[in-house]
């Protein structure tokens, strides 16, 4: 799979190119995945990695999909974020480096299903995600 910026402008959306190439972010409740609730694999939607997992999401309320954590530790790398004035770490993909969202400390201890969480919320963007069940 190529990604140079031109084949990514062609293959990608507008939406999919701005979040994982530029940081963009997409619009709360407006996005595929917020309220997507099928069994199945979330992959990166630049380099197909297996990003996270249904087991792990939840509804944070927030309108965007929200994970207790990645499918394995070292799929995602995690960078300090200053672009607001309120400190954030932002979450890429560890193979391609695409724009994930954010990862935040104020997760759910338990999922709804009584499995044990992190505590904490990956607030991603539907546009960087493809999901596969
Ligand atoms: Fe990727």
């Amino acid at each position: 799979m190529e990604n140079s910026k031109e084949d990514l402008k062609k293959r990608l959306t507008d939406e999919q190119y701005e979040v994982t190439q530029n940081k963009a972010t997409e619009k709360p409740f407006d996005n595929v995945y917020w309220d997507h609730k099928d069994k199945g694999t979330y992959r990166c939607v630049v380099c197909n990695e297996p990003l996270f997992s249904s087991g792990d999401k939840y509804d944070s309320g927030t309108g965007w999909p929200s994970f207790t954590k990645p499918v394995r530790s070292d799929s995602v790398d995690k960078r300090e974020d200053n672009s607001i004035i309120q400190e954030r770490t932002e979450v890429v993909c560890k193979k391609c480096g695409a724009h994930l969202g954010h990862v935040f400390d104020d997760g759910p201890s338990t999922l709804p299903s009584g499995k044990p969480a992190t505590g904490q919320r990956y607030c991603l963007n539907s546009a960087s995600l493809c999901f596969e069940s």
